[in-house]
């Protein structure tokens, strides 16, 4: 099991993380959901280093690392094990479809460049893009973009994958696509956590439900716990705009 434990971030004098405590099975989805603000993207990025914790741990594999005191072997194992799919996809606008997906493989993974191309192809295949392979991103629709996104991740075949709402940004009718090649990658027992606010998703899909408000984790539980029988007034007040 993956284990992150305890984790405070502070921007300046504006506490966003106020000690957060997420375990994750292995093959599990956890959906994270929560107003605006709570912390929750923040939360994600603390994960893969993209932001500095200013305390807390993860225990990942064999890793097991304090993230404020985290050197850059540790860091760069913590990355080696993650992949993140962004609200805005991050493509290199410069590069190919095939070179975006093999960037990560052969730049940090250090695959040789035949080896991460046919892994390329095949996560291409998985999001069915393998046409798309020698455009550009700037040609390619938003969910078609996202789906990329989402290939580039999964060629990293990393124990963790990290979405930080991945179809927030999408317009409303390209959203499901994006959601189906998610479903495939929970069924086929990826490790997840998901930052989303598609209640629907997260209800079909996660294992675990979290609610985060104000930097904590208010409540968790299985989506039927926490969709149905929520404890606390906020999650109930969140849930009840919703509807
Ligand atoms: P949303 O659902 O709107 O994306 P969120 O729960 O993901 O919200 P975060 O994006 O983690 O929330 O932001 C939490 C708070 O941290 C916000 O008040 C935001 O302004 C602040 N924040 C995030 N990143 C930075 C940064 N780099 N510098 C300063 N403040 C930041």
């Amino acid at each position: 099991q993956i284990e992150i434990t305890d984790v405070h971030k502070s921007f300046g004098n504006h506490k966003i993380l106020k000690g957060v405590n997420v375990v994750v099975q292995e093959g599990e989805v956890v959906c994270i959901l929560g107003p605006s603000g709570s912390g929750k993207t923040t939360f994600l990025r603390c994960i893969n280093f993209l932001e500095r914790a200013n305390a807390g741990r993860i225990i990942l594999g064999d890793n097991r690392v304090d993230f404020s005191a985290a050197t850059k072997k540790s860091i760069k194992a913590i990355r080696m094990n993650t992949a993140m799919v962004f609200q805005g996809y991050e493509l290199f606008k410069h590069m190919t479809i095939l070179q975006n997906v093999m960037e990560g493989l052969v730049t940090v993974r250090k695959v040789p460049k035949k080896k991460a191309m046919s892994v390329a192809m095949k996560a291409l295949e998985k999001v069915g893009l393998a046409d798309k392979a020698s455009a550009y991103p700037s040609q390619l629709s938003g969910g078609q973009q996202q789906r990329i996104g989402i290939a580039r991740a999964m060629a990293l075949e990393p124990e963790l994958m990290l979405f930080d709402e991945p179809t927030s940004a999408l317009d409303p009718e390209l959203v499901d696509e994006v959601l189906a090649i998610m479903k495939e990658l929970a069924a086929s027992g990826r490790t997840m956590i998901i930052v989303t606010h598609e209640m629907q998703f997260a209800y079909e899909v996660a294992d675990k439900i979290i609610f985060m408000a104000d930097g904590k984790v208010l409540e968790s539980g299985t989506p039927d716990e926490v969709f149905n029988h929520p404890k606390e007034q906020r999650t109930q007040e969140f849930l009840s705009r919703l509807n």
